[in-house]
């Protein structure tokens, strides 16, 4: 006993020195909800509630948290971290109608192995009497395959995620419901999973009564086909019927798939005429959901529609810098710059590359510069590299020469619209991936032979006359930049 107290006395220093050296919210993020489990020989292990926070801490903390422990108690010498073991055995794949296992098995099923692992539900909820609010132990279980990194606080809000930020802080705060569904919807990787998680968070601080499912998509149609399969579906209607705040994410996952649709339509519809929460993610708009029923992409459309737009520079610098702080890392402003200038594609590709060059940084025990930035996200960069259209080479093109944009297509063959219109051709064979054909058809309909036969004659002029080379380089530098 006096043991389990020294050690937890211990965790309890540890614990205080590493929120002042980390700050507040990286503690909050990453180490709060660490547990101290026991002491063997020279090994101290802790526990953490999921996978992904076990490799967060053991990349980033596990060293700072072995040195603080020695310095409370010499003979530590390791720290092990190890995740939480589930208190509801994970569903692996099917068990198969005759397995034995009975419904029960196959109502017991939210608990998802796979990473990303954040789908959950208690199925024991649908056997309690209603009303009665879920257990704390419940709870837990609930929130445990949650991200804990996808709250608010770590939410950095930009233009192009206002609305969509305000709406989902609004339907986590509310009294009553307000607008229903609150329908969520942008590009992948804009932070739609993060919103909804967030959502969650939000609620269980708040409302800690309230009855929050959170499920994807996918996992809501897999759980509903082996319902049909079990004939079990009343049981699996129950289940989301009895929630108060649904959300499903990526629901233009359901599109096509008719019988499933269905149901979803009819949960819907269930929960919304009592008044209860749900919000809905896609990747586009309820009108733009292919594959969709009329009927019910008019229903979703019936709440409050929020769109997440493409980041832009501002909101990827704040990302970043917030991220830096999160993982208590020293970046040049002049690198986080050129990351948010040149990582265009999305936010979970900026942080990979946050990530990336920081874990470099550890590794080779060399700080973060410009030039070790670029050598490491050499790859990404390229795939970021903004694609040069065709459309752009003949408008660069026309404007250097000084022809109109429409001789690009037109089919006068006087030297002065000839010439340019060949030069831009050979550029859009260069600087474009497109093929002979479909570049001849961006001129005007023109045939594969007439672009080869300008690629091949640039070539001729370039290697004759220098001015002329010069004048084509120029254009490729001033397209390229
Ligand atoms: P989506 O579900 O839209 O594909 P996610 O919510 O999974 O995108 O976001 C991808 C990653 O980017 C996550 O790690 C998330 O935390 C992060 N992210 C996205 N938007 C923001 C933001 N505005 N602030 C901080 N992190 C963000
Ligand atoms: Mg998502």
């Amino acid at each position: 006993m006096s043991v389990t107290n020294s050690l937890d006395q211990q965790w309890a220093r540890v614990r205080g020195r590493l929120k002042t050296e980390v700050g507040e919210t990286a503690f909050r993020s990453w180490l709060q909800p660490i547990t101290v489990s026991e002491i063997r020989g020279s090994q101290v292990r802790i526990v953490v509630p999921t996978r992904f926070l076990r490799d967060w801490v053991v990349a980033h903390y596990a060293d700072r948290i072995r040195a603080l422990w020695a310095g409370e108690n010499p003979g530590v010498e390791s720290v092990e971290v190890v995740v939480a073991a589930p208190s509801m055995g994970a569903v692996g794949p099917d068990t198969g109608p005759d397995s034995g296992s009975g419904v029960g098995d196959d109502r017991e099923p939210f608990v998802s192995a796979a990473p990303p692992a954040i789908v959950m539900a208690s199925l024991a909820d649908s056997e309690e009497p209603a009303g009665v609010p879920a257990s704390l132990d419940e709870r837990d279980e609930l929130f445990a395959h949650l991200d804990p990194r996808f709250t608010f606080e770590n939410f950095v809000v930009g233009k192009p995620n206002e609305l969509a930020h305000a709406a989902a802080r609004r339907v986590a705060d509310a009294q009553a419901v307000t607008f229903n569904p609150l329908f969520l919807y942008g590009g992948v990787g804009l932070g739609k999973t993060h919103l909804m998680h967030a959502i969650a968070w939000a609620i269980r601080r708040k409302h800690p009564s309230r009855r929050v499912l959170y499920v994807s998509a996918e996992k809501f149609m897999y759980q509903f086909i082996r319902a049909l399969r079990f004939k079990d579906t009343v049981a699996f209607k129950d289940q989301f019927r009895s929630v108060d705040v649904l959300m499903i994410d990526d629901v233009q996952f359901i599109s096509g798939k008719d019988s499933t649709q269905e149901e979803f339509f009819h949960t819907f519809n269930a929960l919304v005429d009592q008044n209860r929460q749900v919000i809905i993610s896609a990747d586009k708009s309820p009108s733009d959901l292919e594959g969709m029923e009329e009927r019910l992409r008019s229903r979703l459309g019936w709440g409050l529609v929020a769109d997440i737009h493409p980041t832009t520079y501002e909101l990827r610098l704040g990302i970043l810098q917030a991220k830096a702080e999160t993982m208590a890392v020293a970046i040049p402003d002049k690198v986080m710059e050129f990351l948010a200038y040149k990582i265009t594609s999305n936010v979970r590709e900026l942080e990979g590359a946050l990530n990336r060059i920081v874990a470099h940084s550890e590794l080779v025990g060399r700080s973060i510069s410009l030039e070790s930035t670029q050598e490491v996200l050499h790859d990404l960069l390229r795939a970021n590299d903004r694609r040069i259209t065709i459309d752009e080479i003949q408008k660069k093109v026309a404007e250097h020469y000084n022809i109109r944009l429409a001789d690009m297509h037109s089919a006068r063959r006087a030297r002065a619209v000839a010439r340019p219109r060949q030069v831009a051709m050979y550029l859009s064979k260069q600087l474009t991936a497109r093929s002979l054909p479909e570049i001849g058809r961006k001129f005007g309909g023109r045939d594969h032979t007439t672009v080869m036969h300008a690629v091949r004659k640039v070539d001729e002029l370039r290697s004759l006359d220098p001015a002329f080379a010069e004048d084509v380089e120029l254009l490729r530098r001033m397209l390229e930049s």
